[in-house]
């Protein structure tokens, strides 16, 4: 019996949203040796899996959309996966979310899934949402935990309400199609390292299943994503213009972090959507959370409730990021943005 998990590329490696969904995977396999669980299905045919010899209970196997020889192994065995397939089709050239969908709904019967699971990113969500289509399967979205429970349903706990609220919910499928809310999972390594094997896998698409399909993907500006970046420098109205913005880069440069920013400025056109913080944006969870300009409303906040320090720059003392913050400079950023960079980079020896 196996857990499925989408592995979602960065680079010529696995996404970090994706490690952490692995690490939920195995902990979701773990628990249906716990549960003496791990049966039929009761969805598909003869299994395919590749338990390791005497192992009991699931393994943990990746679907990575692209050519065999490109599947990250090497993070795949750290993060516990015995078997990855790499589904390829020359017809499959970008990002087609019902293609990948109906990929994984093959794969499902082909490895006697028990689970498909993926990161709660735009595109987890919408294969997901697309295989539960196909399969007639329910869906669980943000999922924090999952476990499989003696009654034979799947015990979750999901992220509600951007996050403010924990659900507690019981899954009752044979096969469970869960998206994890990254930032309540850490991409913590297996115990013990597995041995991957790689099975290529060609899927029968149709020319339906095509019918949405990205011809190009922007690369991500800078070297470090946003959702997963130790240290973010955030700008809102406060900044005042796009220029504004070339000093808030600079600083995330300089501290080895990502450019956030809040609704306001990406409804203005001044930065891309693709670096809004919040409800209706990037969940972050960095160690540091430089919030500049920003009054910390409550959608705002719910993109950022994982930051583990909070500094907000606000000229007004009283906005409600202050009482959400672990240290406040009341203080015009114009002002205090550019005496950080002249620091930062005089002790860098940049200056
Ligand atoms: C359904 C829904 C979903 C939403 N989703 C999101 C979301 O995902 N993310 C998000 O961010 N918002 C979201 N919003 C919008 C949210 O309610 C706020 O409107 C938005 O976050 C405010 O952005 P802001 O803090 O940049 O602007 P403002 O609220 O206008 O705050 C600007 C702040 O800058 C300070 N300031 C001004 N000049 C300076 C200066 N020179 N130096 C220092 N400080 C200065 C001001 O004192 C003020 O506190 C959503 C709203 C709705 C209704």
């Amino acid at each position: 019996m196996t857990v499925l998990c989408l592995v979602e590329r960065d680079g010529d490696g696995a996404a970090d949203a994706s490690l952490r969904a692995l690490a939920f995977s195995r902990e979701l396999a773990a628990s249906s040796e716990a549960s003496g669980t791990g049966g039929d299905p009761g969805y598909g045919e003869e299994p395919a899996g590749s338990n390791p010899p005497g192992a009991p209970g699931e393994n943990v196997a990746a679907v990575v959309f692209g050519p065999a020889a490109e599947v990250p192994a090497g993070a795949l065995a750290v993060a516990g996966v015995t078997d990855a397939y790499a589904v390829e089709s020359d017809a499959l050239t970008g990002y087609a979310p019902l293609a990948w969908a109906r990929a994984i709904a093959e794969l499902i019967t082909a490895s006697s899934a028990t689970a498909v699971v993926a990161a709660a990113t735009d595109h987890g969500n919408e294969v997901l949402a697309h295989l539960a289509a196909i399969t007639d399967l329910p869906m669980a979205a943000n999922c924090a935990s999952a476990a499989h429970a003696s009654d034979g349903r799947y015990r979750l706990v999901r992220h509600r309400w951007a996050g403010s609220l924990l659900e507690d919910a019981a899954l009752d499928a044979p096969v469970a199609l869960l998206t994890v809310a990254v930032d309540a999972v850490a991409a913590t390594p297996a115990a013990v390292p597995a041995k991957v094997t790689v099975h290529a896998f060609r899927p029968d698409l149709t020319d339906g299943d095509l019918a949405v399909c990205a011809t190009e993907s922007a690369e991500r500006a800078g070297g470090v994503s946003l959702a997963t970046a130790r240290v973010v420098v955030g700008g809102g109205r406060g900044v005042g213009s796009p220029a504004g913005f070339g000093a808030l880069e600079e600083l995330a440069g300089l501290l080895g972090g990502a450019l956030g920013v809040s609704r306001v400025v990406t409804s203005q056109g001044w930065r891309p959507h693709k670096q809004q913080v919040g409800q209706t944006g990037t969940r972050i969870s960095p160690e540091l959370y430089l919030a500049c300009g920003i009054s910390g409303a409550i959608q705002h906040m719910a993109g950022c409730l994982s930051a583990r320090h909070i500094v907000a720059v606000n000229t007004d003392p009283d906005a409600p990021i202050i009482a959400r913050a672990d240290y406040a400079v009341i203080g015009d950023l114009n002002q205090v943005i550019p005496a950080l960079v002249t620091a930062l980079r005089e002790r860098a020896g940049l200056s």
